[in-house]
């Protein structure tokens, strides 16, 4: 098996020579276990943390071990009844092309025709899972509300404002970093109006987007975007937090937003979560996003990098923007 090591803690940007690629010898099958081929793994954001040694709500890598990491994969051998040879499994065993494990640490999904294995991934799968969560559990969406989400091209992103959408948000608003990607928000997942926070300051562009002001803020991103959306926001107002990329690899302390205190004048919640705290909202999800994904009311971008040798640079492609929707490596 073809696995991916942390040979060193990134400081700041992660970089080439703080991983290695090792191969493993895997014995002969055990009671209980399946041997599983990856088709693809996910590169995620939070892994950034996980390659930190902080205490945090996953546990940091271990250095000089195997990395782990959503992947989807086709069970290959088997000694356990409950996941049979040639079953779609889902599960934690990334970075690496083939895993060999106890039969409990994998998810036999439902295949649906027409969707390849990478959706369970992204759209229908954890990212997916996390602007359902947010939007619904966290920021309590209610119909006739606007929403505003940063980091709106991504593989979160791009599910908030059709989720939004469907369950009777007025007006949605994204923000995303390139020209390409705030074009696509409207022309094709049913954003209203979309900024790119390269152009100048958040604040001054969402004000302009936003002339009614704004009822639930999704936020990915932090920091300027945060600050932008307390000013913006009406009476009641609630944020989910979901994210902070633009701080994940600097050195520095990360600045607060500056006008906190609107919390107070207008009444706002704001709310951090973690989507393994609501896995209990699973099949609700599931519910709704396979017939979403059927009938097409739901379309999603992936944007895949190809072997397993370039996961590390689709991780570092991830930071930098390089996607839209959710970032996959097919193995
Ligand atoms: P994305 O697919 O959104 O990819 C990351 C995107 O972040 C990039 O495409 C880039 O887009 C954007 N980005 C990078 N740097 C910056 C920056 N400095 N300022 C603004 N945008 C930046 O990733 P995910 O959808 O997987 O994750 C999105 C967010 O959700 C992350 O913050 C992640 O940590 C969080 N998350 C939280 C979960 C939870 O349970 N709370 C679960 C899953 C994800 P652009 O070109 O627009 O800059």
């Amino acid at each position: 098996s073809t696995q991916i090591q942390l040979a060193a803690r990134p400081v700041g940007w992660p970089k080439a020579s703080d991983f290695r690629t090792v191969t493993v010898e895997l014995g002969a099958l055990q009671p209980g276990q399946v041997r599983v081929k990856n088709e693809f793994m996910s590169v995620d954001p939070y892994m950034r943390g996980r390659m930190n040694d902080v205490k945090s709500y996953v546990a940091p890598y271990e250095l000089d071990a195997t990395m782990l990491g959503g992947a989807v994969g086709r069970v290959i051998e088997s000694a356990s009844d409950d996941v049979p040879v040639g079953a779609l499994v889902v599960h934690a065993f990334g970075w690496r092309d083939v895993v060999q494990e106890d039969a409990a640490g994998f998810r036999v999904v439902e295949e649906i025709p027409g969707l390849a294995s990478s959706v369970y991934l992204g759209m229908l799968g954890m990212t997916g899972l996390t602007a359902y969560v947010g939007l619904t559990e966290i920021a309590k969406l209610k119909q006739g509300d606007t929403v505003f989400v940063s980091g709106a091209a991504g593989a979160v992103g791009t599910a908030v404002g059709q989720i939004a959408r469907l369950k009777g948000a007025r007006r949605v608003i994204g923000s995303a970093g390139s020209a390409e990607k705030v074009a696509l928000l409207t022309s094709k997942y049913g954003y209203d109006a979309a900024l790119n926070y390269k152009d100048g300051p958040v604040r001054e562009q969402l004000a302009s987007l936003a002339t009614e002001g704004i009822d639930v803020f999704f936020d990915n991103v932090g920091g300027d975007h945060l600050e932008a959306a307390l000013n913006s926001f009406n009476d009641g107002g609630r944020a989910a937090l979901c994210g902070a990329i633009s701080a994940y690899n600097t050195t520095e302390p990360v600045a607060g937003p500056r006008n906190m205190s609107n919390l107070v004048t207008r009444g706002l919640t704001m709310k951090g979560f973690t989507v393994g705290n609501y896995a209990e909202h699973a099949p609700a999800f599931y519910a709704e996003m396979g017939p979403w994904l059927q009938n097409g009311e739901v379309v999603f971008d992936e944007t895949v990098v190809d072997g397993i040798d370039h996961a590390v640079d689709a991780f570092l492609g991830l930071m930098r923007g390089e996607n839209v929707g959710k970032m996959l490596v097919r193995i």
